[in-house]
């Protein structure tokens, strides 16, 4: 059996002990010698010069110092006890400040006080006056034997400090688990880390502890980053593997008579090239006994719903159910209304269930999924409740992916006899590096393509001087028979604000839009859900020229006359979406017009995020900037953040090692599914030891 010395426990390790070995498995997760390890410091200080006080002249850098102590003060000020003590290096004096000092710490001030120190830490300015708050103190003898360059300085606590465990104790245990000689085993194979020019996995360990210079540093951070990726791939690829092997479906091998006679006569539109191309990957997957996990991505108003309608035909043709679930009742219903009107005359049974579908209504609907009498059920959340049962669901479509968990995702398997395929719908595009690692177990398809003939949308920022000017603007486009969107913010902490926000909006636009020239109408979350559905309807027919609302009508709405999108205050939205939003525009032959009204002084992550909204309609770029400025793990909500949890790589600056090390990946699994070469061997060794339990790979250990 293989076993790994780095795996021993960490009180072992020479400087620690069973009571240290506690502390670190508190405070810092650290239990074995391969977490200590991989405890990377999180900055570094330059040993290799000392500075004199009198040349100081920011607070931007870590810096080390040589003097002594003159004086210690313990000072009480209402709540907060500090102590302070006068440092001096003959060039000049500062203060050495400690929050809360422990018995200690305090004894060993006491104790080196007068002696040759050096004192190293952060700069903080206080009036005027430089500081160093907890610093790290050592004697010119431990200085001298400490490693030159670059020094590495770990995160602590405050638990960590008070146990005595410095900055200093962490990096001689690190020092020492190198001192035993363990062999750091290699886990890439060869053949790439010639081929990347990749540090090996030792001299990377070793360097992102003490790196000699930046060169080197920089190195090592790279040979890390793309293990970390490379093993992150590997676990969701083979991940993948397994559930094609595992997850069996119903295959859908024909392609009959309703997916034929709505392609060649009902067709509204020709397909565009991209729509295409991903029907027939999703026709590839449904064919075989393996369940598709697919995810279906395309910028708004790429023409998702065509797609979705299309496999639902496939799964009818081969005798079962399909199901299309939306997060909104609005978009619900707008679905079921296009689908009904897009199928005609075909003989296909489609019905509604959102939660304000009426008893009475919703028990024959549900007779009818159950008996098979039902082809095509579009709704809610409401779909997922126990009652709904199918006779016979072969194909769940999910649209809006983002606002559904994964755990819903999985309450739609045990609706039937073998899972359903699955097809899950984004509303934005996702930045192709978060995909990757946040959907790496699905497979993905990307409508890249916008129907002919859209005009792209024009988008403009303005302020509320530029009001009248805007209400003109509008008259006339009201005047060459258009319509008008008004949105307005609604975020939950300040709801009542926002309603008033909304409810002075709507009365500054009627009073500029008076009975009985023109009408209009007003949607928001606090309405009734009929009283919604009767406004959206009045707007969608053309009764009422202009809409204000909140974001209700977000996602997918559909008015394809509607050519102005005005945003109010759309320095608080997010980038996806304000693109959400204009996506509701441009949906018609019409030039189409996105007006971006922002309030104030804008930060500049909000000044930036109007900007990328006046520079493109792209939306895989728009989501690409919205990665940068927000960060991977706001991006996606922080239910899904976990497996964004990176050691060392980001998804965000480190996108080319990413790339690299999922395309290799790719290549080992295509090739060596299951680790057996036997230059994969330390590999798959690794890999077993550290994924084991999250791949269940437990049948070829
Ligand atoms: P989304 O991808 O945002 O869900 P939709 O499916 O709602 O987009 O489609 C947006 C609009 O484009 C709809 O009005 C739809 O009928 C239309 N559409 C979809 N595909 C095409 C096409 N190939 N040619 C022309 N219009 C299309
Ligand atoms: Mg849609």
């Amino acid at each position: 059996m293989y076993r790994n010395p780095l795996k021993k426990t960490i009180e072992y390790v020479k400087g620690c002990g069973p009571e240290r070995a506690k502390t670190l498995q508190a405070e810092l997760g650290i239990f074995r010698y391969e977490d200590l390890l991989n405890h990377f410091p999180f900055r570094y200080v330059d040993r290799s010069k000392y500075y004199s006080i009198r040349e100081i002249r920011s607070t931007a850098a870590e810096i080390q110092l040589k003097g002594q102590i003159v004086s210690i003060q313990d000072i009480n000020q209402g709540k907060v006890k500090r102590t302070v003590a006068k440092f001096q290096d003959g060039t000049g004096t500062l203060e050495l400040t400690w929050f809360k000092i422990t018995k200690w710490q305090r004894e060993k001030l006491q104790n080196d006080i007068f002696k040759e120190i050096v004192v190293y830490g952060k700069l903080k300015e206080f009036n005027g006056n430089y500081s160093i708050v907890h610093p790290e103190i050592e004697t010119i003898e431990d200085a001298k034997q400490a490693p030159q360059g670059l020094f590495p300085v770990y995160s602590s606590t405050e638990k960590l400090q008070k146990k005595g465990i410095s900055n200093r104790i962490i990096q001689k245990m690190v020092t020492a688990i190198f001192d035993e000689h363990i062999k750091i085993e290699e886990n890439i194979p060869q053949n790439l880390i010639q081929h990347f020019k990749l540090m090996s996995r030792e001299q990377a360990y070793k360097t992102i502890h003490f790196p000699p210079n930046l060169d080197d540093l920089k190195q090592a951070e790279n040979r890390l980053k793309f293990e970390e990726f490379f093993f992150l791939n590997m676990s969701m690829l083979s991940q993948k593997i397994q559930n094609k092997a595992k997850n069996k479906s119903n295959p859908f091998q024909l392609i009959g008579d309703y997916f034929n006679t709505f392609y060649n006569h009902h067709l509204p539109f020709e397909l565009t090239g991209a729509q295409k191309r991903v029907i027939k990957e999703i026709r590839l997957d449904l064919k075989h006994p393996a369940q598709m996990n697919r995810l279906l991505q395309g910028d708004v108003g790429s023409g998702k719903t065509m797609v979705a309608l299309l496999s639902m035909l496939i799964a009818l043709d081969n005798g079962f159910q399909a199901a299309l679930i939306a997060p909104t009742e609005i978009l619900a219903q707008q679905h079921y209304n296009s689908i009904v009107e897009m199928l005609g005359e075909m003989n296909v049974e489609v019905a509604l269930l959102t939660g304000s579908v009426t008893k009475k209504k919703r028990e024959p609907i549900l007779e009818n999924l159950l008996s098979g009498k039902l082809h095509i059920i579009i709704g809610t959340h409401a779909l997922l409740e126990d009652t709904v049962q199918f006779h016979n669901l072969g194909l769940s479509i999910i649209d809006e992916q983002h606002r559904f968990g994964v755990a819903q995702r999985a309450k739609f398997w045990r609706k039937a006899k073998l899972p359903p395929h699955i097809l899950v719908m984004t509303a934005t595009p996702i930045p192709r590096t978060l995909s990757m690692t946040m959907y790496g177990d699905l497979d993905v398809s990307i409508i890249d393509e916008l129907p002919q003939g859209r005009k792209p949308i024009k988008t403009l920022s303005k302020t509320d001087a530029h009001r009248l000017q805007l209400f003109d603007f509008m008259k006339k486009e009201i005047e060459k028979g258009r319509q008008v969107y008004v949105v307005y913010p609604l975020i939950e902490e300040s709801e009542k604000l926002d309603l008033k926000d909304l409810m002075d909006g709507f009365e500054s636009v009627t009073r500029h839009f008076p009975l009985p020239q023109y009408a209009v109408g007003i949607v928001h979350g606090k309405q009734k859900a009929k009283d919604k559905e009767f406004e959206m309807q009045r707007f969608k027919r053309g009764e009422t020229q202009i809409l204000v609302a909140t974001t209700v009508i977000e996602v997918g709405v559909n008015v394809p006359n509607a050519s102005v999108m005005i945003i109010e205050n759309s320095e608080r939205f997010g980038l996806s979406q304000l693109h959400q939003l204009r996506g509701r525009v441009g949906r018609g032959a019409e030039q189409s017009y996105c007006i971006l009204m922002v309030g104030g002084k804008l930060n500049p992550i909000s000044q930036r995020r109007i900007e990328a909204m006046c520079e493109t309609n792209d939306g895989f770029q728009l989501a690409e900037i919205d990665l940068e400025l927000r960060g991977p793990g706001d991006m996606m909500g922080t239910q899904q953040s976990g497996v964004l949890d990176f050691k060392i790589a980001d998804i965000t600056k480190d996108k080319k090692i990413l790339q690299a090390a999922r395309t290799c990946v790719e290549h080992i699994l295509k090739h060596d599914p299951n680790l057996m070469l036997p230059e994969h061997l330390n590999m798959r060794n690794f890999f077993i030891d550290n994924f084991k339990e999250k791949v269940g790979w437990s049948q070829i250990s």
